[in-house]
């Protein structure tokens, strides 16, 4: 793969539940090293677009490409063997194992014994909380915590690249400001490249390289989070800072780029 290469490339991909196309010709890059972000409101298709991505539901159109390789439609085990974990919404622990047998379930594709035990003490110092409740069952753990194992199990597996939704859910936003600084700190210090779906627009765009906005499945608006911030329409639909009566008019039709 070479440095320009993105680590991540969807073109055109529709899928569908039924006759519901939840997302609609959806084309994004995620390049190597950076935070890309999906921002859209409940129902725009950020879930979809990363259950596609992993292999949980295949695409009716377009294609996926993870490392320069075809990954349209492979297996979910298949796709996570090539270096891409899933951090789903909902965190989704093994809440009967323990808090330290939940991370090694995300090692399990690992041979190398020494990194996954250095990995091991990289995530209880990113989340102390989880070293003080190691031999815990998961599911005794708050949503927080919940989310924090869910995040470091991801780091477990040493993906190349990690598909991060929405870890603000549920969350106050002291805890969701602390998981989001992790978040950055993965991606600084591990050189992990992440892509992060969310609806709290503030954080993901504080955090992120380049967003895309996702609206009734397709993408309508990219650009870097530099830029998407100081954008009208992101302003006043997604950060809540101007409020002149049209909240909810969409204005933007169709996709505009800057780049
Ligand atoms: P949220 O933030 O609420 O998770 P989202 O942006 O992640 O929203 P999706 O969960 O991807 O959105 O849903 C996109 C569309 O697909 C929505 O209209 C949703 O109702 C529909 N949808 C999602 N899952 C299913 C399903 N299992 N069966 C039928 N329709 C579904």
């Amino acid at each position: 793969m070479s440095e320009d290469q993105p680590v991540l490339q969807l073109l055109n991909v529709e899928s569908a539940y039924g006759p519901i196309k939840a997302i609609r010709g959806v084309s994004l890059k995620v390049r190597p090293g950076e935070i890309a972000t999906v921002l859209g409101s409940n129902g725009a298709g950020k879930t979809t677009i990363l259950k596609t991505i992993s292999g949980i539901i295949d695409p009716r159109k377009g294609s996926i490409e993870f490392k320069g390789q075809n990954i349209t439609a492979k297996d979910p085990a298949f796709i996570v063997q090539q270096g891409l974990s899933h951090v789903p919404e909902g965190r989704e622990v093994f809440p009967l194992l323990s808090v330290k047998d939940n991370l090694l379930m995300g090692a399990y594709t690992r041979k190398d014994r020494d990194g996954v035990g250095r990995d091991m003490e990289t995530v209880f110092n990113y989340f102390p909380i989880l070293r003080e409740r190691a031999t815990q069952d998961a599911g005794l753990l708050s949503g927080g915590q919940q989310q924090m194992l869910a995040i470091s199990r991801a780091i477990m597996a040493a993906p190349a690249l990690i598909l991060l939704d929405e870890p603000s859910l549920g969350l106050s936003p002291k805890l969701t400001k602390e998981i989001f600084e992790i978040v950055v700190r993965i991606n600084r210090e591990r050189g992990t490249t992440i892509l992060l779906v969310e609806q709290n627009a503030n954080m993901a765009l504080n955090a992120s390289d380049y967003g895309y906005v996702l609206e009734n499945g397709r993408i309508v608006m990219e650009d870097t989070c530099e830029r998407l911030r100081e954008k009208d329409d992101i302003k006043e639909f997604y950060l809540g800072l101007k409020d002149d009566g049209v909240r909810g008019e969409r204005r933007w039709k169709k996709k505009k780029t800057w780049r």
